[in-house]
Protein backbone atom coordinates (compact mmCIF):
# COMPACT_ATOMS: atom_id res chain seq x y z
CA UNK A 1 0.00 0.00 0.00
CA UNK A 2 1.35 3.32 -0.82
CA UNK A 3 1.19 5.29 2.24
CA UNK A 4 2.27 8.81 0.97
CA UNK A 5 -1.33 9.33 0.97
CA UNK A 6 -1.36 9.56 4.72
CA UNK A 7 1.12 12.59 4.13
CA UNK A 8 -1.26 15.37 4.54
CA UNK A 9 -0.27 18.95 2.94
CA UNK A 10 0.36 20.44 6.76
CA UNK A 11 2.70 17.79 7.36
CA UNK A 12 4.19 18.21 3.72
CA UNK A 13 4.48 21.97 4.39
CA UNK A 14 6.47 21.25 7.83
CA UNK A 15 8.62 18.31 6.23
CA UNK A 16 9.72 20.48 3.18
CA UNK A 17 10.50 24.11 5.95
CA UNK A 18 12.60 21.33 8.38
CA UNK A 19 14.86 19.75 5.11
CA UNK A 20 15.28 23.01 3.68
CA UNK A 21 16.86 24.61 6.39
CA UNK A 22 19.38 21.33 6.97
CA UNK A 23 21.97 21.28 4.63
CA UNK A 24 25.37 19.10 5.40
CA UNK A 25 23.78 16.84 7.21
CA UNK A 26 21.53 13.73 7.80
CA UNK A 27 18.13 14.23 8.84
CA UNK A 28 16.67 12.57 11.98
CA UNK A 29 13.40 11.50 12.71
CA UNK A 30 13.25 10.45 16.25
CA UNK A 31 10.52 8.84 19.14
CA UNK A 32 10.83 7.16 22.15
CA UNK A 33 9.86 3.90 24.38
CA UNK A 34 10.53 2.17 27.20
CA UNK A 35 11.54 -1.18 27.65
CA UNK A 36 9.28 -1.84 30.61
CA UNK A 37 7.01 -3.90 29.28
CA UNK A 38 5.18 -4.32 25.85
CA UNK A 39 2.18 -2.23 26.08
CA UNK A 40 -1.01 -2.51 23.86
CA UNK A 41 -1.96 -1.54 20.17
CA UNK A 42 -2.73 2.28 21.47
CA UNK A 43 0.94 3.62 21.38
CA UNK A 44 1.58 2.65 17.59
CA UNK A 45 0.51 5.26 16.69
CA UNK A 46 3.34 7.84 17.58
CA UNK A 47 5.64 5.01 15.60
CA UNK A 48 3.59 4.68 12.82
CA UNK A 49 4.47 8.53 12.17
CA UNK A 50 7.73 8.18 12.67
CA UNK A 51 8.00 5.68 10.44
CA UNK A 52 5.46 7.37 7.97
CA UNK A 53 8.00 10.66 7.72
CA UNK A 54 11.30 8.72 7.42
CA UNK A 55 10.45 6.22 4.23
CA UNK A 56 8.59 9.62 2.93
CA UNK A 57 11.69 11.60 3.01
CA UNK A 58 13.66 8.40 2.19
CA UNK A 59 11.43 8.15 -1.23
CA UNK A 60 12.16 11.60 -1.62
CA UNK A 61 15.88 11.31 -1.71
CA UNK A 62 16.24 12.78 2.00
CA UNK A 63 19.38 10.74 3.34
CA UNK A 64 16.92 10.32 6.42
CA UNK A 65 17.43 8.27 9.89
CA UNK A 66 14.99 7.15 12.39
CA UNK A 67 16.59 6.76 16.00
CA UNK A 68 14.53 5.29 18.59
CA UNK A 69 15.41 6.10 22.01
CA UNK A 70 14.89 3.77 24.78
CA UNK A 71 14.62 5.35 28.20
CA UNK A 72 15.92 2.28 29.75
CA UNK A 73 17.76 4.04 32.54
CA UNK A 74 13.95 4.77 33.71
CA UNK A 75 13.30 2.92 37.36
CA UNK A 76 10.70 -0.29 36.80
CA UNK A 77 6.72 0.37 38.86
CA UNK A 78 5.14 -2.09 39.88
CA UNK A 79 2.21 -1.27 37.71
CA UNK A 80 4.87 -1.94 34.53
CA UNK A 81 5.91 -4.92 36.45
CA UNK A 82 2.40 -6.65 36.85
CA UNK A 83 1.30 -5.73 32.82
CA UNK A 84 5.20 -6.84 31.95
CA UNK A 85 4.70 -10.70 33.53
CA UNK A 86 1.07 -10.76 32.47
CA UNK A 87 -0.14 -10.87 36.10
CA UNK A 88 1.78 -13.88 36.99
CA UNK A 89 2.06 -13.84 40.40
CA UNK A 90 5.25 -15.66 40.90
CA UNK A 91 6.73 -13.62 38.65
CA UNK A 92 5.40 -10.74 40.55
CA UNK A 93 6.40 -11.76 44.33
CA UNK A 94 10.05 -12.34 42.95
CA UNK A 95 10.84 -9.09 41.16
CA UNK A 96 8.82 -6.88 43.42
CA UNK A 97 11.87 -6.08 45.17
CA UNK A 98 13.26 -4.63 41.96
CA UNK A 99 10.69 -1.86 41.69
CA UNK A 100 12.84 1.34 41.60
CA UNK A 101 15.84 0.14 39.86
CA UNK A 102 17.02 1.43 36.54
CA UNK A 103 15.23 -1.51 34.08
CA UNK A 104 18.56 -2.01 32.32
CA UNK A 105 19.58 -3.29 35.83
CA UNK A 106 17.34 -5.59 36.42
CA UNK A 107 17.66 -9.58 34.90
CA UNK A 108 15.74 -11.04 32.56
CA UNK A 109 12.14 -12.23 34.22
CA UNK A 110 12.06 -14.90 31.33
CA UNK A 111 15.93 -15.58 31.53
CA UNK A 112 16.43 -15.73 28.32
CA UNK A 113 18.10 -11.89 27.60
CA UNK A 114 20.80 -10.02 29.44
CA UNK A 115 18.71 -8.15 31.25
CA UNK A 116 15.05 -7.29 31.94
CA UNK A 117 15.50 -4.18 29.37
CA UNK A 118 16.84 -6.44 26.36
CA UNK A 119 13.92 -8.57 26.97
CA UNK A 120 11.44 -5.85 26.06
CA UNK A 121 13.19 -4.27 23.70
CA UNK A 122 13.38 -7.36 21.80
CA UNK A 123 9.20 -7.82 22.32
CA UNK A 124 8.87 -4.42 20.87
CA UNK A 125 10.91 -4.45 17.92
CA UNK A 126 9.68 -7.77 16.82
CA UNK A 127 6.05 -5.71 17.05
CA UNK A 128 7.54 -2.89 15.20
CA UNK A 129 9.30 -5.54 12.19
CA UNK A 130 5.83 -6.97 11.98
CA UNK A 131 4.77 -3.13 10.98
CA UNK A 132 8.11 -3.08 8.38
CA UNK A 133 9.31 0.12 11.41
CA UNK A 134 12.86 -0.87 11.60
CA UNK A 135 14.45 2.11 13.60
CA UNK A 136 17.81 2.59 15.05
CA UNK A 137 17.78 1.67 19.21
CA UNK A 138 19.95 4.15 21.49
CA UNK A 139 19.74 3.06 25.26
CA UNK A 140 19.74 5.99 27.35
CA UNK A 141 21.56 3.70 29.80
CA UNK A 142 24.69 3.79 27.29
CA UNK A 143 24.09 7.44 26.64
CA UNK A 144 24.77 8.44 30.34
CA UNK A 145 27.44 5.31 31.05
CA UNK A 146 29.34 6.39 27.98
CA UNK A 147 29.70 10.20 29.06
CA UNK A 148 28.14 11.41 25.91
CA UNK A 149 25.81 13.73 28.52
CA UNK A 150 28.81 14.77 30.64
CA UNK A 151 28.77 18.13 29.06
CA UNK A 152 25.48 18.71 30.51
CA UNK A 153 25.72 16.77 33.67
CA UNK A 154 28.55 20.24 34.12
CA UNK A 155 25.34 22.48 32.79
CA UNK A 156 23.45 21.03 35.05
CA UNK A 157 25.23 20.86 38.34
CA UNK A 158 26.80 24.63 38.00
CA UNK A 159 23.35 26.23 36.82
CA UNK A 160 20.61 23.94 38.88
CA UNK A 161 19.25 27.42 40.74
CA UNK A 162 19.26 29.20 37.70
CA UNK A 163 17.27 26.25 35.65
CA UNK A 164 14.66 26.24 38.45
CA UNK A 165 14.49 30.21 38.53
CA UNK A 166 14.24 29.97 34.88
CA UNK A 167 11.34 27.55 34.78
CA UNK A 168 9.36 29.29 37.44
CA UNK A 169 9.58 32.68 35.39
CA UNK A 170 8.98 31.06 31.73
CA UNK A 171 6.45 28.25 32.77
CA UNK A 172 5.03 29.73 35.81
CA UNK A 173 1.87 27.47 35.69
CA UNK A 174 4.18 24.71 35.62
CA UNK A 175 5.89 22.72 39.03
CA UNK A 176 9.49 22.25 38.31
CA UNK A 177 10.25 18.39 40.15
CA UNK A 178 13.57 16.89 40.42
CA UNK A 179 15.82 18.41 37.71
CA UNK A 180 18.23 15.05 38.57
CA UNK A 181 17.71 11.98 39.87
CA UNK A 182 20.72 10.33 41.89
CA UNK A 183 21.03 6.41 41.53
CA UNK A 184 21.34 5.36 44.79
CA UNK A 185 25.25 3.93 45.11
CA UNK A 186 24.23 1.63 48.27
CA UNK A 187 20.60 0.13 46.89
CA UNK A 188 21.03 0.79 43.47
CA UNK A 189 17.26 2.44 43.20
CA UNK A 190 16.12 6.10 41.97
CA UNK A 191 12.70 6.11 42.72
CA UNK A 192 13.41 7.77 46.37
CA UNK A 193 16.51 10.33 46.18
CA UNK A 194 16.57 13.43 46.46
CA UNK A 195 19.76 15.93 45.97
CA UNK A 196 20.25 17.81 49.44
CA UNK A 197 23.15 20.19 48.01
CA UNK A 198 25.51 20.95 45.68
CA UNK A 199 28.65 22.61 46.99
CA UNK A 200 32.30 22.86 45.22
CA UNK A 201 30.98 20.26 42.35
CA UNK A 202 30.50 17.99 44.81
CA UNK A 203 26.66 16.56 45.64
CA UNK A 204 25.11 15.58 48.27
CA UNK A 205 21.78 13.53 48.12
CA UNK A 206 19.87 11.04 50.44
CA UNK A 207 18.33 7.96 49.64
CA UNK A 208 14.57 7.33 52.03
CA UNK A 209 14.64 3.55 51.26
CA UNK A 210 18.15 2.92 52.66
CA UNK A 211 18.28 6.08 54.49
CA UNK A 212 21.53 6.57 53.67
CA UNK A 213 23.59 10.03 52.87
CA UNK A 214 26.28 10.38 49.93
CA UNK A 215 28.11 12.93 48.73
CA UNK A 216 29.53 12.87 45.26
CA UNK A 217 31.47 14.68 42.82
CA UNK A 218 29.22 15.63 40.18
CA UNK A 219 31.82 13.76 37.33
CA UNK A 220 31.02 10.39 38.96
CA UNK A 221 27.78 10.47 40.17
CA UNK A 222 25.19 7.90 38.58
CA UNK A 223 21.80 8.85 37.56
CA UNK A 224 19.38 10.39 34.97
CA UNK A 225 17.41 13.97 34.30
CA UNK A 226 14.19 14.30 34.60
CA UNK A 227 12.18 13.50 30.87
CA UNK A 228 12.21 17.51 29.78
CA UNK A 229 15.30 17.91 30.35
CA UNK A 230 17.00 14.73 29.18
CA UNK A 231 14.93 15.09 25.77
CA UNK A 232 16.17 19.15 25.59
CA UNK A 233 19.77 17.39 25.75
CA UNK A 234 18.82 14.94 23.57
CA UNK A 235 17.71 16.84 20.83
CA UNK A 236 20.92 18.54 20.55
CA UNK A 237 22.94 16.01 21.07
CA UNK A 238 21.49 13.91 18.03
CA UNK A 239 19.88 16.78 16.32
CA UNK A 240 16.58 15.42 16.11
CA UNK A 241 14.46 17.15 12.84
CA UNK A 242 11.17 15.41 13.66
CA UNK A 243 9.45 13.96 16.12
CA UNK A 244 5.51 12.89 17.48
CA UNK A 245 4.18 14.16 20.16
CA UNK A 246 0.34 14.31 21.14
CA UNK A 247 -1.92 17.22 22.40
CA UNK A 248 -0.70 16.30 25.71
CA UNK A 249 2.90 17.75 25.00
CA UNK A 250 1.80 20.61 23.29
CA UNK A 251 0.01 22.68 26.19
CA UNK A 252 2.13 26.06 25.49
CA UNK A 253 1.67 26.52 29.44
CA UNK A 254 2.61 22.94 31.05
CA UNK A 255 3.35 20.74 28.12
CA UNK A 256 7.03 18.59 27.48
CA UNK A 257 7.55 20.15 23.94
CA UNK A 258 7.47 23.67 24.63
CA UNK A 259 9.57 23.25 28.06
CA UNK A 260 12.12 21.29 26.78
CA UNK A 261 12.72 23.51 23.66
CA UNK A 262 12.82 26.94 26.57
CA UNK A 263 15.62 24.53 28.28
CA UNK A 264 17.46 24.24 25.01
CA UNK A 265 17.26 27.63 23.50
CA UNK A 266 18.54 29.13 27.02
CA UNK A 267 21.43 25.92 28.19
CA UNK A 268 21.65 23.32 25.86
CA UNK A 269 22.34 24.75 22.37
CA UNK A 270 19.08 25.84 21.07
CA UNK A 271 18.33 22.48 19.12
CA UNK A 272 14.46 21.29 18.86
CA UNK A 273 12.68 19.37 16.47
CA UNK A 274 9.26 19.81 14.74
CA UNK A 275 6.33 18.32 15.94
CA UNK A 276 4.49 15.78 14.07
CA UNK A 277 0.95 16.53 15.87
CA UNK A 278 -1.15 13.22 16.31
CA UNK A 279 -4.30 12.98 17.93
CA UNK A 280 -4.73 9.46 20.50
CA UNK A 281 -6.37 6.12 20.23
CA UNK A 282 -9.15 5.72 22.64
CA UNK A 283 -9.55 1.81 22.63
CA UNK A 284 -12.31 -0.55 23.58
CA UNK A 285 -10.31 -2.65 26.37
CA UNK A 286 -11.40 -5.66 24.79
CA UNK A 287 -9.97 -4.82 21.84
CA UNK A 288 -6.60 -4.67 23.90
CA UNK A 289 -3.48 -6.80 22.32
CA UNK A 290 -5.55 -8.45 19.89
CA UNK A 291 -5.25 -5.90 16.72
CA UNK A 292 -1.81 -7.13 15.65
CA UNK A 293 -2.56 -10.21 15.37
CA UNK A 294 -5.82 -9.68 13.82
CA UNK A 295 -5.40 -7.31 10.83
CA UNK A 296 -3.19 -6.65 7.85
CA UNK A 297 -0.89 -4.47 7.84
CA UNK A 298 -2.68 -2.25 5.47
CA UNK A 299 -5.88 -2.06 7.51
CA UNK A 300 -3.73 -0.78 10.67
CA UNK A 301 -2.08 1.62 8.61
CA UNK A 302 -5.35 3.28 7.70
CA UNK A 303 -6.64 2.69 10.96
CA UNK A 304 -3.86 4.36 12.87
CA UNK A 305 -2.74 6.89 9.79
CA UNK A 306 -5.84 8.64 9.09
CA UNK A 307 -6.86 12.21 10.38
CA UNK A 308 -3.40 12.64 11.92
CA UNK A 309 -4.59 15.22 14.45
CA UNK A 310 -8.21 13.67 15.29
CA UNK A 311 -8.13 11.49 18.32
CA UNK A 312 -9.85 8.20 16.96
CA UNK A 313 -12.49 5.88 19.19
CA UNK A 314 -11.32 2.39 18.38
CA UNK A 315 -13.80 -0.23 18.67
CA UNK A 316 -15.14 -3.85 16.99
CA UNK A 317 -17.43 -1.58 14.69
CA UNK A 318 -14.99 0.73 13.52
CA UNK A 319 -12.69 -2.38 13.18
CA UNK A 320 -15.03 -4.17 10.92
CA UNK A 321 -15.67 -1.25 8.73
CA UNK A 322 -12.29 -0.72 7.36
CA UNK A 323 -11.94 -4.34 6.96
CA UNK A 324 -14.60 -4.33 4.71
CA UNK A 325 -12.51 -1.70 2.26
CA UNK A 326 -9.22 -3.25 2.50
CA UNK A 327 -8.57 -5.72 -0.77
CA UNK A 328 -7.07 -9.48 0.15
CA UNK A 329 -6.48 -11.93 -2.46
CA UNK A 330 -7.25 -9.36 -5.36
CA UNK A 331 -11.15 -9.00 -5.59
CA UNK A 332 -12.38 -9.62 -2.30
CA UNK A 333 -12.42 -7.30 0.95
CA UNK A 334 -11.07 -8.67 4.34
CA UNK A 335 -13.88 -8.60 5.58
CA UNK A 336 -15.82 -11.08 3.12
CA UNK A 337 -12.68 -13.37 2.69
CA UNK A 338 -13.04 -13.86 6.64
CA UNK A 339 -16.86 -14.82 6.47
CA UNK A 340 -17.14 -16.55 3.18
CA UNK A 341 -13.80 -18.21 1.91
CA UNK A 342 -11.65 -19.14 5.22
CA UNK A 343 -13.66 -21.85 6.42
CA UNK A 344 -13.09 -23.84 3.26
CA UNK A 345 -9.68 -22.43 2.60
CA UNK A 346 -8.85 -23.64 6.45
CA UNK A 347 -10.54 -26.70 5.75
CA UNK A 348 -8.30 -27.79 3.03
CA UNK A 349 -5.07 -26.05 4.65
CA UNK A 350 -5.68 -28.67 7.66
CA UNK A 351 -6.40 -31.65 5.05
CA UNK A 352 -3.43 -30.94 3.01
CA UNK A 353 -0.98 -32.31 6.04
CA UNK A 354 0.76 -28.68 5.71
CA UNK A 355 2.27 -27.36 8.87
CA UNK A 356 1.09 -24.33 10.49
CA UNK A 357 4.03 -21.94 9.45
CA UNK A 358 3.39 -22.47 6.28
CA UNK A 359 -0.92 -20.51 6.81
CA UNK A 360 0.13 -17.63 4.87
CA UNK A 361 -0.66 -13.73 6.23
CA UNK A 362 -4.35 -13.10 5.05
CA UNK A 363 -4.88 -17.01 6.61
CA UNK A 364 -3.35 -15.78 9.42
CA UNK A 365 -4.86 -12.83 10.30
CA UNK A 366 -8.15 -13.94 8.92
CA UNK A 367 -8.34 -16.78 11.66
CA UNK A 368 -7.27 -14.47 14.73
CA UNK A 369 -9.74 -11.69 13.19
CA UNK A 370 -12.40 -14.56 13.03
CA UNK A 371 -11.73 -15.39 16.78
CA UNK A 372 -10.96 -12.16 18.51
CA UNK A 373 -13.43 -9.79 16.52
CA UNK A 374 -15.99 -11.45 14.97
CA UNK A 375 -15.70 -14.20 17.76
CA UNK A 376 -16.86 -17.11 15.36
CA UNK A 377 -15.78 -20.58 15.51
CA UNK A 378 -13.36 -20.50 11.93
CA UNK A 379 -14.15 -24.53 10.44
CA UNK A 380 -17.45 -23.83 8.09
CA UNK A 381 -20.39 -25.73 8.96
CA UNK A 382 -22.90 -27.63 7.48
CA UNK A 383 -26.71 -27.50 7.82
CA UNK A 384 -27.68 -29.79 10.60
CA UNK A 385 -30.00 -32.52 11.09
CA UNK A 386 -32.16 -30.25 13.38
CA UNK A 387 -32.17 -27.62 11.54
CA UNK A 388 -33.34 -29.33 8.42
CA UNK A 389 -35.95 -31.25 10.36
CA UNK A 390 -37.55 -28.18 11.30
CA UNK A 391 -37.51 -26.37 8.06
CA UNK A 392 -41.15 -26.39 5.63
CA UNK A 393 -40.09 -29.00 2.48
CA UNK A 394 -41.63 -26.33 -0.12
CA UNK A 395 -38.85 -23.55 1.12
CA UNK A 396 -36.49 -26.16 1.11
CA UNK A 397 -37.10 -27.00 -2.52
CA UNK A 398 -36.85 -23.68 -3.70
CA UNK A 399 -33.89 -22.86 -1.73
CA UNK A 400 -32.28 -26.22 -3.51
CA UNK A 401 -33.34 -24.72 -7.24
CA UNK A 402 -31.37 -21.58 -5.86
CA UNK A 403 -28.45 -23.34 -5.07
CA UNK A 404 -28.73 -25.48 -7.87
CA UNK A 405 -28.40 -22.11 -9.98
CA UNK A 406 -25.68 -20.50 -8.22
CA UNK A 407 -23.80 -23.81 -8.38
CA UNK A 408 -23.87 -24.41 -12.53
CA UNK A 409 -23.79 -20.76 -12.82
CA UNK A 410 -20.08 -20.42 -11.37
CA UNK A 411 -18.96 -23.44 -12.85
CA UNK A 412 -19.98 -22.26 -16.24
CA UNK A 413 -18.80 -18.91 -15.74
CA UNK A 414 -15.28 -19.52 -13.15
CA UNK A 415 -14.14 -16.22 -13.26
CA UNK A 416 -17.03 -14.18 -13.73
CA UNK A 417 -16.87 -10.79 -11.79
CA UNK A 418 -18.73 -10.16 -8.86
CA UNK A 419 -21.13 -7.36 -10.26
CA UNK A 420 -22.08 -9.25 -13.41
CA UNK A 421 -22.90 -12.42 -10.81
CA UNK A 422 -24.96 -9.96 -8.57
CA UNK A 423 -27.02 -8.57 -11.72
CA UNK A 424 -27.44 -12.18 -13.30
CA UNK A 425 -28.53 -12.78 -9.51
CA UNK A 426 -31.17 -10.63 -9.30
CA UNK A 427 -32.53 -10.89 -12.62
CA UNK A 428 -33.07 -14.42 -11.52
CA UNK A 429 -34.75 -13.78 -8.04
CA UNK A 430 -37.12 -11.19 -10.44
CA UNK A 431 -37.82 -13.81 -13.15
CA UNK A 432 -37.95 -16.40 -10.75
CA UNK A 433 -40.57 -14.58 -8.23
CA UNK A 434 -38.77 -15.77 -5.45
CA UNK A 435 -39.48 -14.51 -1.73
CA UNK A 436 -36.30 -12.75 -0.69
CA UNK A 437 -37.45 -11.63 3.02
CA UNK A 438 -38.77 -15.38 3.38
CA UNK A 439 -36.42 -17.51 1.72
CA UNK A 440 -32.55 -15.58 2.91
CA UNK A 441 -33.40 -15.91 6.75
CA UNK A 442 -33.24 -19.76 6.32
CA UNK A 443 -30.77 -19.54 3.25
CA UNK A 444 -28.50 -17.77 6.07
CA UNK A 445 -28.99 -19.95 8.67
CA UNK A 446 -28.47 -22.86 6.57
CA UNK A 447 -25.05 -22.29 5.71
CA UNK A 448 -24.40 -20.13 8.94
CA UNK A 449 -24.05 -16.81 7.66
CA UNK A 450 -27.03 -15.24 9.97
CA UNK A 451 -25.09 -12.11 10.11
CA UNK A 452 -22.78 -12.41 8.00
CA UNK A 453 -22.67 -10.51 4.46
CA UNK A 454 -24.83 -10.21 1.65
CA UNK A 455 -26.34 -13.11 0.28
CA UNK A 456 -25.34 -12.37 -3.04
CA UNK A 457 -21.93 -12.03 -1.64
CA UNK A 458 -22.09 -15.28 0.21
CA UNK A 459 -23.08 -17.07 -2.99
CA UNK A 460 -20.28 -15.48 -5.48
CA UNK A 461 -17.49 -16.16 -2.21
CA UNK A 462 -18.05 -19.49 -1.04
CA UNK A 463 -16.57 -22.31 -2.89
CA UNK A 464 -19.06 -24.42 -4.90
CA UNK A 465 -17.77 -27.42 -2.87
CA UNK A 466 -19.54 -26.40 0.10
CA UNK A 467 -22.75 -25.15 -1.70
CA UNK A 468 -22.85 -29.07 -3.43
CA UNK A 469 -22.33 -30.53 -0.30
CA UNK A 470 -24.87 -28.21 1.17
CA UNK A 471 -27.01 -29.39 -1.72
CA UNK A 472 -26.77 -32.63 -1.00
CA UNK A 473 -27.89 -32.40 2.53
CA UNK A 474 -31.26 -30.61 1.66
CA UNK A 475 -31.96 -33.10 -1.23
CA UNK A 476 -31.52 -35.76 1.45
CA UNK A 477 -33.99 -34.22 3.17
CA UNK A 478 -36.47 -33.42 0.49
CA UNK A 479 -36.53 -37.40 -0.10
CA UNK A 480 -36.90 -38.01 3.14
CA UNK A 481 -40.71 -36.64 3.26
ZN1 LIG B 1 14.16 -12.68 27.68
ZN1 LIG C 1 19.36 3.74 48.61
Amino acid sequence: MDLDKFVDSDLEQILEKRVGIVKARTIVVASGITSSHLGDERNLREFLFADLVTNHLRKKAVNVVFFLFDDNYDPLSFNQLKVAVRKDEKLIRKFEHYCGTPIKLIPDPYGCHDNYSAHYQEEILNRFHKLNIFPNIIDSWSLYESGVYDFAKEIVFTRMEEIRTFLKKEFPKYTVEKIFWPLCQQCHKMDKTTIDKIVNKQVAYSCTRCKKHHIVSWKKIKGKFSWKIDIAIKWNVFKSDFEPFSKAYLDPDVGSYFIAKSLSKEFFGGHFPEVIQYGQILMDRNLSYTLLASLPNGVLDTLFLSRRKSDIKLSGQKVIQLSKQYIVRKNISFYDYVQTRLPYESLEFFGSGKSLPELDDTMKYGGEFMRHILKKEILPKLPTTQLLNRLNIKDLIKIGELLDWVISYKSTNPSVALETFTKDFKDLLGNEEINIAKLFPIVRRLLSQEKGIAINKVFYYMTNQFLNTSRYLLEKQINKN
